[in-house]
């Protein structure tokens, strides 16, 4: 028998859907995938070039645990320059992806009975991680008028003497939406009065549209940045999701905690991908300027069509890849002997009759929403439209 821990989680849904329509794809149907949590861009050629110079040199053996010196320069480097935020190289750890970052960060924190303060909706793997750590999530809910962004009111209501840490995500995976710099001052604020620390998942920080400045939690004082462990990483950035380069920075202790648990587990990310990793932050950033103005263009017009299907209303997304329409409003319509009573009758329904693969928003603690992603070509989107449009007003 598997261990009580094991039978605690659940596979990750949104990995699920991506394959569920990639098999259908292999059986020759004619699937749109808008379930899928990666860039449609291909890895930059500068990028490649590295990894496979370090391959022909050799650089193929064990790196330390915690990354190469040249690799912890380059994420140092790029926590100044991008966010304004000095660290030590013992301050930082490069891991296999962000989500290892943030498995780490949660065996090195969290005890049994810990609780960890998850705004919903919210991306899959915080509550699971947490449970894989005998620690307990705790929601807060957020909603469409509030930009889904924590009030601090909801905030200090929910922290209790057994909260450990509150996880924050902006640009959020699913909703899209980013925090602004009043509401993080009000969540520092708190953090740093009741004695709880920040894990900033900050992966979509390059993705930001229609002027928005990223922030870091960690920037707004010696205090919050002392709380604060930022995660970051270049799946999303570089468009390097199969490479498995993350990495985080924080308190020296977090840190090196972290660092002995990957010792005893993973040991170093891949030495090859490493390099690849410290051409990607130190070389030309102009990619991501390309991708960025490709995914602003389907963003709007995929936005725009969304809002004008009856029946779905979506908020205008300023960061990630990610549209989250209310679709709340067909609930209770039908066709034939389907009834659509909630995400997941939603979702099912247009993967089977439509082709079109999303995610049920009740994965992500919200059964009003549905997620779509935008990181496919605006032809598959326009098409994509096109079918949910025709399969929704059928519904009666
Ligand atoms: C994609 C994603 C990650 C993890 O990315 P890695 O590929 O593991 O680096 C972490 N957090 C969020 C919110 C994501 O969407």
């Amino acid at each position: 028998m598997i261990s009580e821990r094991a039978a605690k989680i659940k596979p990750s849904p949104t990995l699920a859907i991506d394959a569920k329509a990639k098999a259908m794809k292999a059986q020759g149907l004619d699937v749109l995938n808008f379930g899928v949590g990666e860039p449609d861009f291909d890895t930059p050629d500068h990028v490649k070039e590295a990894a496979i110079k370090a391959i022909k040199d050799g650089f193929t053996k064990y790196t330390p645990v915690g990354g190469t010196d040249e690799l912890k320069e380059a994420v140092l480097r790029k926590f100044s320059a991008d966010n304004g935020l000095e660290y030590e190289k013992d301050q930082v750890l490069v891991s296999c992806g962000a989500k290892h970052t943030l498995y780490n960060i949660a065996q090195a924190l969290f005890n049994p009975g810990d609780e960890i303060l998850i705004p919903s909706p919210y991306w899959v793997s915080y509550p699971d991680q947490a449970l894989l750590n005998d620690a307990t999530p705790v929601f807060i809910q957020t909603s469409e008028k509030d930009s889904f962004m924590i009030s601090p009111e909801a905030l200090e209501a929910s922290i209790t003497p057994r909260t450990r840490a509150l996880v924050l995500n902006s640009p959020s995976n699913p909703t899209g939406l980013t925090y602004d710099k009043k509401t993080l001052e009000a969540v520092a604020e708190i953090a740093v009065s009741r004695n709880i620390y920040v894990i900033s998942d900050e992966i979509y920080e390059k993705l930001v549209y229609d002027g928005t400045e990223h922030i870091s939690i960690a920037s707004l004082g010696k205090a919050i940045k002392e709380r604060t462990i930022v995660v970051n990483g270049l799946s999303k950035s570089h468009a390097m999701t199969g490479w498995r380069i993350g990495y985080a920075a924080g308190p020296k202790d977090i840190i090196k905690a972290m660092t002995n648990i990957q010792s005893q587990s993973t040991s170093n990310p891949t030495s090859i991908a490493q390099k690849a990793a410290v051409a990607a932050l130190n070389g030309p950033q102009d990619f991501i300027l390309t991708m960025r103005a490709e995914f602003d263009k389907r963003r709007k017009f995929l936005v725009d069509s969304l809002n004008s299907t009856e029946g779905i209303r979506c908020l205008t997304p300023t960061g990630a890849f990610y549209a989250f329409p209310n679709v709340s409003a067909l609930f209770g319509r039908g066709i034939d002997s389907t009834r659509i009573n909630g995400s997941l009758d939603l979702a099912t329904y247009l993967l089977d009759k439509a082709n079109v693969a999303l995610v049920h928003g009740e994965a992500f603690g919200n059964d009003s929403f549905i997620r779509i992603s935008y990181a496919t070509s605006m032809q598959n989107i326009e098409k994509g439209v096109q079918r949910i449009r025709e399969a929704v007003s059928a519904l009666k």
